[in-house]
């Protein structure tokens, strides 16, 4: 039994938010930078980690370590129901309809990339066309990019406005029978924009094309429902909400999975092998070849619990505020610029300063211990579009608080008043 110091703490099964008792859930928040409080506003890289993940990471080391899926010890049964729990629990965050469709990866990236090596290659053909939008960060771009390369197949890439939001009419213009998939990010994670996806997923399925949706900056902000969105497969990271790094998971639709081909091949993977061929596992484990990050898995199931206990509609609903009131503070300050002004909008402050660098407004910010990210944000062709290299990111999460804004507002204040 896994004792109550390893499960999210009680006053977090009320409907009430605290911000200040979630606050105390991470230690890290109590770190000094520079002499100064930490203020974290940069949770669209990564996010912190609650008590409860580290203690049940540390606790699987401790008491379940050992191999998943092989060996008839108690180790061995005590780490497998540890993983396919964490993989119970990835299921009923998206409320996918079975465990089964869920497959373990590194991250985002990595289940993007099994996509279009498992699936991709075996359905592209040349002339045929992937469609993405011009919100996509690098790894929603890149591998469609090499698969088109491959395969002969055409990249799509659907405008947005000046706010920073999909254009639909554009995109109902872009789509044809030639369109095989559709990649999409649910929240960018440049501007923040909220993307139409169970729309555009509507839109592109009329047309036989199927539907990815990268959900790394989705996770920590939304409630995610992959039957209501019906999408073909939705990919995220652990990392971006609470959970570990190196662990994340792919979700697919499962007559999709079961037809698809191994991404990578080996120990776990297989039914049978003799010197001549191989019988494979059916899915998940035809995808999870080799031994996995099991302790992490498990931590991410613990990040997952986190967030379920507090509820992702009490999440969305404090960080709207916390938004909201961002870009209003923002605003007040002179020659400041935001990027990215869509209705649909989460967690990201994306803006650029007259005068100044991005480097060196996330340098004045990082001297008073706020971490920002100054940069491109791999998603260089959005920042483009809106005629820039560069942007300073602010990123909110559920244990940023008003105060924290105030004070990164105050730092941007001064320092555009002392040039003036
Ligand atoms: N997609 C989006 C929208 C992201 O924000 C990120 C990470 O910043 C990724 C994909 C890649 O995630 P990872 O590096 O965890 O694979």
């Amino acid at each position: 039994v896994v004792p109550a110091s390893v499960v999210p703490a009680p006053h977090l099964r009320t409907d009430g938010f605290e911000v200040t008792l979630v606050r105390r859930d991470f230690p890290i928040l109590a770190e000094k930078v520079n002499g100064k409080n930490l203020i974290w506003l940069d949770n669209a890289a990564t996010t912190h980690k609650p008590q409860s993940v580290i203690d049940r990471i540390s606790y699987f080391y401790a008491h379940e370590n050992s191999n998943v899926h092989r060996g008839a010890h108690t180790l061995a049964a005590r780490s497998t129901d540890a993983y396919e729990g964490a993989r119970k629990k990835v299921a009923q965050f998206l409320n996918a309809s079975s465990p089964q469709e869920i497959v373990f990866v590194r991250g985002t990236t990595e289940g993007i990339n099994l996509v279009a090596h498992s699936w991709g290659r075996y359905h592209l053909q040349k002339d045929d066309e992937i469609v993405i939008t011009w919100l996509e960060h690098h790894a929603n771009m890149v591998p469609w990019q090499i698969l088109c390369r491959e395969t002969g197949a055409n990249l799509r890439v659907v405008p947005v406005d000046e706010t920073g939001q999909v254009r639909l009419d554009e995109y109902a213009r872009i789509l044809s029978p030639k369109a095989k998939l559709v990649a999409l990010t649910h929240v960018s994670n440049a501007l923040g924009t909220v993307t139409p996806v169970a729309e555009m997923a509507f839109m592109a399925h009329r047309h036989g094309a199927k539907v990815l949706v990268d959900g790394a900056q989705a996770v920590p902000h939304l409630k995610v429902d992959v039957q209501a969105l019906d999408c073909d497969f939705y990919v995220f990271s652990g990392h971006k909400v609470f959970g570990p790094t190196g662990i994340g998971a792919l979700y697919a639709k499962p007559e999709i999975l079961d037809a698809m081909h191994p991404y990578q091949s080996g120990g776990n993977m297989i039914a049978d092998v003799t010197l001549e061929r191989s019988l494979y596992q059916p899915a998940p484990q035809r995808f999870e070849a080799g031994t996995g990050n099991i302790a992490d898995a498990v931590g991410l199931g613990a990040a997952l619990d986190y967030v379920m206990a507090i509820g992702m509609e009490t999440i969305d609903r404090y960080e709207h505020r916390l938004l909201a009131y961002g870009m209003e503070m923002l605003r007040t300050i002179n020659g400041l610029r935001l990027i990215g002004t869509a209705k649909e909008k989460a967690s990201v402050l994306s803006f650029v300063i007259d005068g100044f660098t991005t480097e060196e407004i996330g340098q004045a910010l990082s001297q008073e211990g706020i971490a920002v990210r100054a940069g491109h944000h791999c998603a260089q062709p959005i920042l483009r579009r809106f005629g820039l290299e560069s942007t300073v990111r602010p990123s909110l999460a559920l244990y940023n608080t008003i105060d924290e804004i105030d004070a990164m507002v105050a730092v941007l204040k001064k320092l555009t008043l002392s040039q003036r």
